[in-house]
C-alpha cells in the first residue's frame, strides 16, 4: 500500500509516519508514505502555492496549477491510484470506509490549508473529499494522518495481532464499541480486575466481553446498530 500526502507542510506529517504502528508498518514495508510538496510544481520565480481568493474575503486559497501538476505527476507513475481530498465539507470518515480504502494499492490525499483548494481541483479530478468531524482544522494535514492511520492499522501484519483489529470499535460483523481492558497490577485504588478475567476461562471471557461490548454500545451510542 502507499499513500501520497500532498501537503505544503511536510514537517508537519513526518514525525508521525515514523512513530508508533505507522513507523513500524513502513520500515516492515507493508506501508510506503510520504508527503509530496506541490512547491516542486509551483512556477515562477516567487513558486507561488497561494493566492487571494476571488471576490475578495479574507485568507488564502490553495491554487490549482502546482496541485493539478503534482496529482498528475502521481497518476504517471500509478495506474491505480485513488484520489482523496480533505475537506470539512466532505463525507465523514468512519471504519466501513477506512477498510475498503485498506484494500487499495495507493492512495494519494490532498490537504487543503487557509481557506482551501482551488473548486477547480475538484471539477477535473473528482477526488473523494472526506471529513474527519464537524469542526475546521487550518488545515488537511491532520485529517490526512487520520486516514493514513486508520487504513494502516487494517494491513495484514501491521498490528502485532490481526484479530485485535476485528473486536476493535465499530468494527467486525457487529460494529459495536470494544469491551473494557485491564492489566497488571490486580489491584488499583482498592479496585480489583473483574474475576472473570483471572479465571482462565476463555469461553466465560468471552461471553462477558461480549456483554460489556452490547452493554457500552446500547449506554454510549445507541445509534449503532449491535
Ligand atoms: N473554508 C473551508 C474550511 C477550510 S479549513 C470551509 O469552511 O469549508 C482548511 C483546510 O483544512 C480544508 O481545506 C481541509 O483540507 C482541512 N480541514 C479542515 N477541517 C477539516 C475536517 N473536519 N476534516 C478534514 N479536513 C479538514
Amino acid at each position: 500500500m502507499r499513500i501520497d500526502i500532498i501537503t505544503l507542510f511536510p514537517e508537519a506529517v513526518r514525525g508521525y509516519l515514523d512513530a508508533s504502528i505507522v513507523g513500524r508498518a513502513r520500515r516492515r514495508g507493508l506501508l510506503e508514505a510520504a508527503p509530496v510538496d506541490p512547491r516542486q510544481w509551483a512556477g515562477g520565480r516567487h513558486r507561488v502555492v497561494d493566492d487571494r481568493p476571488y471576490g475578495g474575503g479574507p485568507g488564502m486559497v490553495l491554487a490549482a496549477p502546482p496541485i493539478a501538476s503534482c496529482i498528475e505527476a502521481l497518476q504517471s507513475r500509478s495506474s491505480r491510484m485513488r484520489l482523496l481530498m480533505t475537506s470539512p465539507q466532505g463525507r465523514p470518515l468512519d471504519q466501513a470506509w477506512a477498510s475498503e480504502l485498506a484494500q487499495e494499492q495507493h492512495l494519494a490525499v490532498i490537504c487543503g490549508h487557509y481557506e482551501g483548494v482551488d473548486e477547480r481541483i475538484n471539477e477535473i479530478y473528482r477526488p473523494e473529499e472526506f471529513s474527519i468531524g464537524d469542526f475546521v482544522l487550518s488545515g488537511g494535514e491532520l485529517a490526512a494522518l487520520v486516514l493514513t492511520d486508520a487504513v494502516t492499522r487494517l494491513l495484514p501484519g501491521a498490528l502485532g495481532h490481526d484479530e485485535s483489529a476485528v473486536s476493535d470499535s465499530f468494527s467486525g460483523d457487529e460494529a459495536q464499541l470494544d469491551h473494557p481492558c485491564y492489566t497488571r497490577p490486580v489491584e488499583f485504588n482498592g479496585m480489583r480486575v473483574p474475576d472473570v478475567l483471572l479465571s482462565g476461562d476463555h469461553a466465560k471471557i468471552e461471553a462477558w466481553r461480549r456483554e460489556q461490548r452490547e452493554l457500552r454500545t446500547a449506554a454510549r451510542r445507541p445509534d449503532l446498530k449491535g
